[in-house]
């Protein structure tokens, strides 16, 4: 019995598998990208490194890694992972090492970026199995097709040969599919997870969390604003119309503030009925109009019971002086205006001062 053809099979595996982990450790996508042909690239190599028994029907699977390169990654991808191996084959002086090349790197690496499909850059979308198929199909046409030319006699053992390599290649080829979409389906999840860890489920905003991430970033880099805001005497406004109509307003004014926000600028639930929003804004004047700009979105909205209840926001607001600020201490300073805001008689906005916090408008 020849088994060459489960070993080759299980070594695809095997290396597809460690490659995979190996992608996923690089965190950085710059680093994953050159990793793509690299790792490619030497599975391949390592196809052809595994012995063939002299009348074996198979030939090696040193295309298989390249064309899940190109179904996955496209053209660029795959053309890039041929080097290696084409290379490799330069340097042993392999028979016919340029049709060879072109024949089992080039044109799998060209037939499967065809079937690349723009979705798979963004990582969610699975990879068909039928496309898998299509790409051996017609590599085996061609191999077929390029063999017939140049020889005359067809032995009924040619035949057997390339109906085997279809289906072995084709189920290895499956077998690397799945594996493929399988990971993605993990990574999916994780993803999803990282994103509602740093979402609040009521307003759908970001929340604390996802907010001082962000934030601690920008603020590393450069001069920023922070706003935080707070609804005037929601206590009395859940105690009037009850919670569910509170939570209901509390989603309204979230999406009201998060569609009233620059464009560069972020929003997020900092708890309870306050809102924080990290600006790229430094300058006075035109903060004291975005904060008033704010205000009035929530003040013009007619929210359920408003003909009583009459909405509004209070906001304090602190200015970092350089970049590398400390950003705790500007939300501090923040939270210190918002609360001579309240002082003063609500519904207004405040900037922070190291002496004095000096309010403004009514
Ligand atoms: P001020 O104008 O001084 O801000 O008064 P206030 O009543 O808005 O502030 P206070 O801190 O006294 O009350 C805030 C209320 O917000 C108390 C709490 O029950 C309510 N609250 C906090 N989170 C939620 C929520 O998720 N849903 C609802 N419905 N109410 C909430
Ligand atoms: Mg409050
Ligand atoms: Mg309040």
């Amino acid at each position: 019995m020849d088994f060459t053809a489960l070993t080759h099979a299980c070594t695809l595996i095997a290396l597809s598998y460690m490659a995979l982990k190996i992608r996923n450790l690089l965190v950085i996508e710059r680093l994953q990208a050159l990793a793509v042909p690299l790792l490619t690239g030497a599975a391949s190599i390592v196809m052809m490194l595994l012995p063939l028994s002299g009348d074996s029907l198979f030939s090696d699977l040193k295309f298989a890694p390249i064309v899940m390169a190109g179904l996955r990654f496209g053209w660029l991808s795959s053309l890039l992972s041929t080097l290696l191996p084409a290379g490799y084959m330069l340097l042993e002086h392999k028979p016919d090492w340029g049709i060879e090349a072109v024949q089992s790197l080039l044109l799998p690496a060209i037939i499967s970026s065809l079937f690349h499909r723009k979705e798979y850059d963004s990582g969610y979308a699975f990879i068909r199995l039928i496309d898998g198929w299509s790409v051996c199909a017609i590599l085996t046409v061609v191999r077929v097709v390029s063999h017939v030319q140049l020889e005359t006699a067809q032995t009924s053992l040619f035949w057997l040969s390339q109906l085997l390599m279809l289906v072995f290649s084709g189920l290895a080829i499956m077998a690397l599919i799945y594996m493929f979409n399988d990971e993605n389906k993990i990574w999916i999840v994780q993803r999803k997870l990282e994103l509602e860890a740093k979402q609040d489920n009521l307003t759908r905003l970001p929340n604390l969390r996802g907010f001082m991430d962000i934030a601690k970033r920008t603020v590393r880099s450069r001069r920023i604003a922070i706003m935080m805001i707070d609804i005037d005497n929601f206590k009395r406004y859940n105690d009037t119309f009850g919670h569910l109509h509170g939570d209901q307003l509390l989603r309204e004014a979230g999406q009201l503030l998060k569609t009233a926000v620059h464009e560069q600028d972020y929003i997020a639930r900092y708890g309870g009925e306050e809102f924080i929003i990290l600006s790229h804004m430094t300058d006075e004047t035109q903060l004291s109009h975005y904060a008033d700009w704010l205000r009035h979105n929530i003040e013009d909205h007619r929210f359920y019971g408003d003909s009583v209840a009459g909405t509004t926001i209070s906001i304090g607001i602190s200015i970092s002086r350089m970049p590398g600020d400390e950003l705790r201490r500007l939300i501090a300073e923040a939270d210190e205006a918002l609360y001579v805001s309240k002082q003063s008689g609500k519904n207004r906005y405040s900037f922070y001062r190291a002496d004095q916090t000096q309010q403004k408008n009514a």
